[in-house]
């Protein structure tokens, strides 16, 4: 038996370690560091730099490497040895402060979206002492920012630290607003939940477009799919128990607080949501733990699916990014206080994020869009593409009563009055019932439902962070000018309330009478990331990040570019892959099929006119012109890909994309998954959605 407290966080150079294997002044110097951003001398920086080799060599470590975060959305490491030769030919372990904070990986092989022309080549990482190093197959992996020589960011951690220290730096405003001085620092928690799929590894290599694409490019619906319901409460099977039971111990040596594990709806998914933390050691953690879950996987003969669409069908994946804000003296701030002023300071703070999600449903939307999650969203079982606010029933009746200025009609019949009444308490199972929310208020967090399973939370939380700051940098230029606080700040509320509440939603967000209302209401509705990306380079929104210096203009023309080019870069891939099944796989293995057929007719025929193949003949026919059919499309797509080579520009490359070469992608699937229903089932060349979602 494994003993959790003896593992939980053995491979973290966590703040024990560090008070352990540190000297008391050394270790006091760092903690400033950590806390307050304060510059860390080399000393200081060689001493925790040896502590740390003398740590890592202990557990076994040979190699340390920057860990960091490209524009990929996955993590990047270059490992180096700990060894260093001797002048008599021996070798000592070596790791200095150099080694701890800078490193130099080749910018260049990682997406900079333009940045690498104008600005050098040369990138350099830089250690974020804020997140802690952790050991991971025998390498110390120091968490670190990745920039270009000229300082900007090429990666997601960089502007989501800027991102948190933007709120921090507005919410300390407001606070001290209401008098709470002794609050020095704020920042964002999150609690990421985690969607996948496990499928067996042997079906897997025999399907070329799980291999390349992570999803299923063909394949016709198996007779049974997900209509029973009867995955989620289902008991977990022994294979995959055996994979969970590894996989929260792999996760809690490093520290990460994985809680809750179940099976998703549909058969096959799987849910695993830990503990929340602050972002940045969120963030780490949740690539940590999308890393882990595919290396476990492959431990136990599986596959983990991060796609957010693996199988056409049946429901997708996706990630709820649970995010509240909080202080160092430890109260949540979106949670509703005990007291009439807490209330008035949590009701200023719920104004800020709903002003926030109006006035950026677009950054919001874009922060989640990706080639794989446009399959998803505003599909049937993920919030729709339209960004708005569930709050409950109750709340919205207080901000309600609150805004038109009348009784608040619930069981009190009381007039609320800021900073005068008690708000009741929200019990989660009174918030939490609206799952078709895209941003749902649950007690006190806010829960963002619209992030795809494979994607880095850094980006939306960068986003959030990031608006929400913006509201409240505007709440305290009014409030730190008014007269009397207590009556700007209700008018303030007041008319917040009046002019966002466009935003809120209660109903049901997969309705399509909401599609009309929220058209009505003048909400966005961006439904495929290349109708999202204009916006991230509009004014206001160049305006929002360079007032709070997360990106520069360059940044962000940079990711626009990156984001488009991913996006075309995707499809070309999925359309290739599905270029190459047809070809090479499933036309061939039909031909074979039909001359099969046609031969036996022959057969049959020669011994007597008399023998009936009317079945041959008619499968034969509808056989043959689908493959026919299917032969037509794959020359059509092929001239398609050819052409989008000759388009420059990347949004107008991105559209080809959208506009052409995924609906012949979409007929080449069609017609291929009507062959499938219709030929022997062995002579199909690749797994089946049965066996894939079956027989695990
Ligand atoms: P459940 O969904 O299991 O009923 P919760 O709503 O408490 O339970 O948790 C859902 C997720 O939200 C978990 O990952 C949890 O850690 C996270 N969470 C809870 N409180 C906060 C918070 N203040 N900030 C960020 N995430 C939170
Ligand atoms: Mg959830």
């Amino acid at each position: 038996m494994t003993k959790v407290p003896e593992i939980f966080a053995d491979m973290v150079f966590n703040d024990d370690v560090m008070r352990d294997k540190l000297p008391k002044d050394v270790y006091k110097s760092l903690h400033k560091t950590i806390e307050q951003g304060k510059e860390l001398d080399v000393t200081v920086a060689n001493i925790v730099a040896n502590a740390m080799k003398d740590w890592a060599v202990e557990k076994g470590a040979t190699h340390f490497t920057h860990w960091f975060q490209p524009m990929t959305g996955v993590t990047a490491e270059k490992h180096d040895s700990f060894i260093t030769p001797t002048a008599n030919g021996r070798i000592i372990m070596d790791f200095s402060a150099d080694n701890l904070i800078k490193g130099e990986p080749d910018a260049s092989s990682f997406p900079s979206g333009g940045l690498r022309a104008t600005f050098e080549a040369r990138g350099y990482t830089a250690w974020d002492p804020t997140s802690y190093a952790f050991i991971k197959d025998g390498s110390l992996c120091i968490p670190t920012v990745f920039c270009s020589y000229s300082g900007e960011a090429l990666d997601k951690k960089t502007p989501l630290l800027r991102s948190m220290e933007a709120i921090n730096k507005q919410a300390l405003r407001v606070l001290k607003l209401f008098g709470n001085t002794d609050v020095k620092h704020v920042y964002t928690t999150v609690g990421p939940e985690q969607e996948y799929f496990l499928i067996d590894k042997k079906l897997y290599e025999k399907r070329k477009d799980l291999m390349y694409c992570g999803r299923t490019l063909f394949g016709a619906k198996p007779p049974k799919g997900q209509e029973l319901e009867d995955h989620y409460f289902g008991a977990i099977k022994p294979r995959i128990a055996a994979y969970m039971k590894d996989l929260d111990e792999q996760l809690w040596k490093l520290g990460i607080l994985a809680k809750t594990k179940h099976n998703e709806v549909a058969p096959a998914q799987h849910e695993l949501a830990p503990i929340f933390s602050t972002t940045n050691t969120a963030t780490d953690h949740n690539q940590l733990t999308m890393e882990m879950m595919q290396k476990v996987a492959a431990k136990h003969g599986m596959v983990c699916l991060l796609h957010e669409k693996p199988f056409a069908g049946i429901n997708g994946s996706g990630k709820h990014n649970n995010w509240s804000i909080s202080t160092d003296t430890g109260t949540n701030l979106l949670e509703p206080g005990t007291s009439p002023y807490d209330n008035a300071q949590f009701l200023l703070f719920l104004c800020a994020v709903i002003k926030a999600v109006d006035e950026y449903q677009d950054l919001l939307r874009i922060t989640v869009a990706t080639p794989g999650n446009d399959h998803r969203l505003g599909a049937n079982e993920a919030p729709p593409a339209i960004v708005s606010i569930f709050l409950g029933d109750e709340l919205t009746n207080i901000l309600n009563s609150i805004a038109e200025g009348i009784a608040y009609t619930n069981d009190r019949k009381t007039m609320m009055e800021i900073g005068i009444h008690v708000l009741p308490h929200f019990p989660k199972d009174t918030t939490d019932r609206n799952r078709t929310s895209p941003f749902a208020f649950t007690g006190n967090k806010f829960e963002f439902r619209m992030l795809g399973s494979s994607q880095s939370i850094a980006d939306p939380n960068i986003t959030l962070n990031t608006i929400v700051a913006e509201e409240l940098a505007q709440f305290a230029d009014i409030l730190e000018k008014a007269d009397d606080f207590k009556n700007a700040l209700a008018s303030l509320i007041k008319t917040t309330i009046n002019n966002h509440k466009r935003i809120i939603f209660n109903g049901d967000g997969y309705s399509d009478e909401w599609r009309k209302e929220a058209e009505k209401r003048g909400l966005l509705n961006l439904k495929t990331t290349v109708d999202a990306m204009p916006y991230f380079i509009k004014e206001k929104n160049i305006r929002l990040f360079t007032k709070h210096k997360i990106f520069t203009e360059t940044e962000i023309r940079s990711r626009y570019e990156i984001s488009l080019e991913n996006y075309s870069k995707v499809i070309n891939i999925e359309a290739l892959t599905m270029l190459d099944m047809a070809k090479k796989e499933i036309l061939p293995a039909v031909g074979n099929y039909t001359g099969k057929i046609a031969k036996g007719i022959i057969a049959k025929t020669s011994i007597s006119q008399d023998i009936c193949v009317e079945m041959e003949k008619s499968t034969l026919i509808k056989i043959s012109s689908l493959c026919d059919n299917m032969y037509k499309i794959t020359g059509k797509l092929d001239k398609a890909l050819i052409e989008a080579k000759d388009i420059s520009d990347a949004l107008d490359c991105a559209k080809y994309y959208k506009d052409t070469v995924i609906p012949l992608m979409q007929e080449l699937r069609c017609v291929s998954d009507r062959l499938e229903t219709n030929v022997a089932c062995d002579i199909w060349p690749i797994p089946t959605y049965g066996d894939l979602l079956f027989k695990i």
